[in-house]
């Protein structure tokens, strides 16, 4: 039987305090014992404030960190953000700040090692301290993801991969999700978290899972050691059915997924939860992909008036799909892999995905024609 535990909470520190080490002490976190090395791995995607719910909160980082110092362990906060300065990150977050006096090491990952990977991967490169930690403690944010639906546990360690060597796996896995969905269980399996606890209080909705998204208030913090579980109890909550949020698929193929979970706590439905529109890449005879690709199939869009020509987008995009002329951002479609990062990483929230007009008459008439049909 494999446990979920619940508790709802909004950002009270008390309370939030209170919380996160219940939820540790019902997984077990007596484990951690004096002399370990513990990283704490929360979400630092990018420069953001605690009320875009782009990152973990502060609180909780707080929090977690305070349970493994108090177990005597060394503790270290630790990520490799996809645009902006780790400092910059800690400073907006609030993070630097609730961490200010506490004996605790924060920096960014910068040294990989590398482990062989199952096929069709020969192999990966994680980040050495996440490698060599006694225990991981790991906080994703509950949000939206334009390419995958959700970031989630399993997601969230997807930061353990240094710095340009993630868009590298955006390029190597292409337009297949399910590829990439494969590569960030393994990330998952190397790692092996011992705590997962998700920051679902202020969570993201919509068109996330950078600043485009929308915050959207939920208020509960889950928590398992299992990170897999964790992710289907969320998707339980969102009504979403687990397999299609393609890590669960993933690692119930790879023989990771528990067989029993078991939710201890109030799990709340929320059946008007946004989700981004998710569908697939290539479809139709290959003689048609690229066709089909260009005018049918949902692509990032820039809001021009919200463009500030920063270029974060077409420094990491993968694909080198987009560039600037004219004083404009372009993108070249054929190119485009679809895997968001530069909607990720926009500071100014300029891009979303958007169905192209062929593609949104299409739907629309594939909508009236259910509709017709389905009508008493
Ligand atoms: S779209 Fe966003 S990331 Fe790209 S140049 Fe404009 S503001 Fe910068
Ligand atoms: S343009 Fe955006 S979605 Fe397309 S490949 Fe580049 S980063 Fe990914």
């Amino acid at each position: 039987m494999t446990k979920v535990f619940v508790r709802s909470v909004g950002y009270d520190y008390g309370r939030v305090r209170s919380a996160v080490f219940e939820i540790m002490d019902s997984m077990g976190g007596e484990s951690i014992d004096s002399g370990m090395n513990v990283l704490v791995k929360p979400n630092l995607l990018a420069p953001a404030f605690p009320e875009n719910a782009v990152l973990t909160h502060h609180s909780i980082v707080k929090a977690a960190v305070e349970y493994a110092l108090d177990r005597g362990a060394t503790v270290q906060v630790s990520d490799s953000p996809a645009t902006g300065s780790f400092q910059r990150i800690l400073k907006g977050s609030g993070i630097g700040e609730a961490l200010r006096e506490l004996p605790v090491l924060c920096r960014p990952f910068e040294r990989s090692l590398r482990l062989p990977a199952e096929p069709p991967f020969t192999q990966l490169e994680l980040a050495e301290e996440a490698l060599k930690a006694d225990i991981i403690i790991n906080l994703p944010k509950m949000k939206t993801h334009s390419q995958m639906l959700l970031t989630l546990a399993v997601k969230n360690l997807f930061g353990c991969v240094v710095g340009l060597r993630k868009p590298e796996w955006h390029m190597k896995t292409g337009v297949n999700r399910i590829a990439f969905a494969r590569v960030l269980v393994q990330v998952y399996a190397a790692l092996k978290p011992s705590f997962n606890i998700l920051d679902g209080v202020l969570a993201m909705e919509g068109q996330g899972p950078g600043k485009s998204g929308t915050p959207r208030k939920v208020g509960v913090i889950l928590g398992s050691k299992n990170a897999v579980a964790l992710d289907v109890a969320v998707c339980r909550m969102l009504g979403v059915a687990p397999e299609d949020l393609l890590t669960n698929m993933a690692a119930g193929e790879l023989g990771l997924m528990p067989p029993d979970i078991q939710v201890e706590g109030t799990l709340p439905f929320i059946a008007d939860y946004r989700m981004p529109h998710v569908g697939s890449v290539v479809f139709g005879p290959e003689m048609f992909h690229g066709i089909l690709r260009r005018h049918f199939v949902q692509r990032p869009e820039i809001e021009e008036s919200s463009c500030k020509l920063c270029g974060e987008c077409w420094k990491f995009c993968p694909a080198h799909a987009l560039e600037r002329t004219n004083e404009k951002v372009r993108f070249d479609y054929d190119r485009c892999i679809r895997c968001y990062c530069c909607l990720e990483v926009c500071p100014y929230g300029a891009i979303s995905a958007q169905e192209p007009p062929a593609g949104r008459a299409l739907s629309k008439t594939v909508r009236t024609f259910f509709r017709a049909f389905s009508s008493p």
